[in-house]
């Protein structure tokens, strides 16, 4: 079997694919894995926090700079440069999250 019909299968059985354990609902790991993987990828930003940032930065000016989306890096409504960084889409719920 395959690296990943294995992990399909673990998939379909409802078994975190790091353990024999269940997984929680809706993932592919246990608690304890999903856990353990948040750590780590809390160390790692820690860690590389700098480069993640300069790579975010970037990637905003990039899509700013192609007249997309910087949150959601969809193409804006008709291309059109209408002043914003986001597309309406992201407009919409940001207004709304505001509000909330
Ligand atoms: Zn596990
Ligand atoms: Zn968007």
């Amino acid at each position: 079997m395959g690296r990943n019909k294995y992990k399909k299968w673990h998939r379909e059985q409802g078994i975190c694919v790091d353990c024999p354990k269940k997984v929680f609902p809706g993932r592919i790991r246990c608690l304890e894995h999903l856990s353990k993987r948040q750590i780590m990828a809390k160390n790692y930003y820690k860690r590389h926090r700098q480069l993640i940032c300069d790579n975010a930065a970037k990637e905003r000016q990039r899509r700013k700079d192609s007249g997309l989306c910087i949150s959601c890096s969809n193409q804006k409504e008709n291309g059109i440069d209408d002043g914003y960084t986001e597309c309406q889409n992201c407009r919409e719920r940001l207004f709304f999250e505001r509000c909330k």
